[in-house]
Formats: C-alpha cells, sequence, structure tokens
C-alpha cells in the first residue's frame, strides 16, 4: 500500500481541488432568433422554448408600456377634442362642493 512521504499542503490541496467543477457547457442556437442559448434553457432573448412563448421579456413590456401610454394619450386627446361641454359641467359641481 503506498503512503505518501509527506503531507500535502493546504494550498496544494486547494489548487488541484480548484479545477474540479470546472466543466465545459454546450451551447445550442435559438430556434426563433438565432441567439446562443445552454440547451433545454429558454431563450432569454425572445422568451422563446420550442416554438412556443414562455416568458415575457423586457422588450416585450417595453412594448406593452408604450401601446398603453399611447391609448392614454389618444384617450386624453378624445377628452379634450370633446368640447368644453363636459369641462363646463364639472366646473358646476366644484361650484357645489
Ligand atoms: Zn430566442
Amino acid at each position: 500500500m503506498p503512503v505518501p512521504k509527506r503531507k500535502n499542503s493546504k494550498s496544494r490541496r486547494d489548487k488541484r481541488h480548484a479545477n474540479k467543477g470546472m466543466d465545459v457547457k454546450t451551447v445550442a442556437v435559438c430556434q426563433t432568433c438565432q441567439a446562443p442559448v445552454s440547451s433545454h434553457q429558454v431563450c432569454k432573448q425572445c422568451g422563446y422554448y420550442k416554438g412556443q412563448k414562455v416568458l415575457r421579456t423586457k422588450t416585450d413590456r417595453m412594448h406593452e408600456r408604450t401601446q398603453t401610454r399611447q391609448a392614454d394619450v389618444a384617450k386624453r386627446e378624445a377628452i379634450q377634442t370633446k368640447g368644453t361641454a363636459e369641462s363646463e359641467k364639472s366646473d358646476k359641481k366644484a361650484d357645489k362642493k
């Protein structure tokens, strides 16, 4: 039975263990946007997995936000163009209070 002549220092031992966890990971390509993706994972660029939308990405949320803002602006403009009739009513209500 081989017996070590001297004790390995902590430094030598830790250097040996430092490479234990290293692993080369395979990189796949997203089918929808061709971005590099780790295999069996949802694409973080477009939120698709196996051709189905799974995640709401940051760009999706930005797009929804701009749409709601545009809708709000359109509503405000519609209210302003309706005329002064409604504004007069609100003025009367304010006078009653
Ligand atoms: Zn993608």
